[in-house]
């Protein structure tokens, strides 16, 4: 999950990390509010949308930059009359860009200097990590491709957690000494604070800023949080956009479901994620392309099924399904029952190869059967991928 940098900003300021006032507004009028509210003036209006890269982004209308500094009260108000309800497009959100619907207000604050930070968790090492760059306001990719030198790795150790020392490791290595280190110190202690607190998986702080009149501040913020400790950070979910995601994700998520769109035109259902993964490849090997992951896990009942169902017949790039369940704890009849009630609320047009196996396989396929449905059985991941293929490229 992930939220908007103007929530991510309350999180900074519950946690102690010290970052420019700011206020959120959905109308021009609101921000211009807003920045009056501020006060000062030095301002900064920018685009509140899920992706980075707002300030070399570009309005499919034509406005250049999601990210402006700005002098008054007006002009912060004019500026957001030319971001709210316009589509941006930046290097992160893929040429259909996305709706901004919220623009922060913010102090603008005079910088000399713009680093990278970010805490996340490092699969290598099953440890957290600190990375720290001089490069900041810059692709961290690109640095840690082009000069990799400038990037410092600190890792946590998941007993004794982060120590002064590495804080101090981290100050230096940006450069900061003297009344800097120590506001360092604090921000990076704080935001690590702020990150396991509330069970995160990446904190991307790009750029941390010192300003002419010596701070240092956190002047943006990406946030991704562990789905898996949802459960308990209730203010956190409290903080989802769902226009922002997916909305096939979204609909699989209400029902409990593992669904992830991707772009080609074969839906797969399956039970299991790594059965899911060989369909996937398995289609890829046969010269298709996987609509999507959906692993409608071991216990699934008919319910979930027939919305998972629903998900893929309610996309209009999908030209046919590949239904692959191994009945190990899954019952194939369950599986066969959902299909037959999606089908018979949405209806359905499409090539449907489907191959079961496992527990009550009989019973599934005689649902199948007496469905009435045009269904192509298959034996097997091979004939199945080939008949989805065939069928597909049929149509
Ligand atoms: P994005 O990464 O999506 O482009 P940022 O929040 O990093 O958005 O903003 C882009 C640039 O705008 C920053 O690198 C910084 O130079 C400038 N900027 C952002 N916020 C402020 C602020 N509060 N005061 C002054 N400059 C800012
Ligand atoms: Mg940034």
């Amino acid at each position: 999950m992930n939220i908007h940098e103007y929530q991510a900003k309350e999180l900074f300021q519950k946690f102690g990390v010290a970052s420019p006032e700011g206020k959120v507004a959905n109308t021009a009028e609101e921000a211009g509010a807003a920045a009056r509210e501020i006060g000062g003036s030095g301002l900064v209006v920018k685009a509140q949308v899920h992706a980075g890269g707002r300030g070399k982004g570009t309005f499919t209308n034509g406005f250049k930059g999601g990210v402006h500094v700005i002098d008054d009260a007006e002009k912060a108000q004019e500026i957001a009359g030319q971001m709210l309800g316009q589509t941006l497009v930046t290097h992160q959100t893929g040429p259909e860009g996305k709706l901004v619907s919220k623009v922060l207000v913010a102090k603008a604050v005079d910088i000399s200097n713009e680093l990278y930070l970010a805490i996340l968790f490092d699969r290598q090492t099953s440890r957290h990590a600190i990375i720290a760059s001089t490069e900041g306001g810059m692709n961290i990719e690109e640095v840690a491709e082009k000069t990799p030198e400038k990037i410092l790795k600190v890792f946590i150790h998941p007993g004794i957690g982060l120590q002064a020392y590495q804080c101090r490791k981290i100050a230096a290595a940006l450069g900061l000494r003297g009344k800097l280190m120590g506001q360092t110190v604090k921000l990076v202690s704080a935001l690590w604070n702020l990150y396991l607190k509330s069970d995160c998986s990446l904190v991307e702080v790009n750029p941390l800023a010192v300003t002419t009149d010596n701070q240092v501040v956190a002047l943006d913020a990406k946030f991704n949080f562990d789905d898996n400790a949802l459960y308990r950070q209730k203010d956190v979910v409290a903080m989802r956009d769902t226009s922002e995601e997916d909305p096939r994700e979204v609909a699989a998520s209400e029902f409990g479901l593992n669904y992830i769109g991707l772009d080609g035109n074969i839906a797969c259902l399956v039970n299991g994620a790594g059965l899911a993964m060989s369909t996937m490849d398995i289609i890829k090997l046969h010269g298709g392309d996987p609509a999507n992951f959906l692993d409608v896990g071991g216990g699934a009942s008919k319910e979930q099924v027939a919305s998972a169902f629903k998900i893929i017949l309610g996309d209009p790039n999908v030209k046919g399904i590949l239904v692959n369940i191994f009945g190990g704890i899954m019952d194939c009849n369950v599986i066969a029952e959902g299909i037959v009630a999606a089908v018979k609320e949405v209806g359905m047009s499409l090539p449907l190869v489907v191959r079961l196996e496992g527990n009550n396989v009989e019973a599934g396929k005689k649902t199948l059967a007496e469905s009435g449905l045009a269904i192509t059985s298959a034996d097997g991941l091979t004939d199945a991928a080939e008949k989805v293929v065939a069928a597909v490229a049929a149509a």
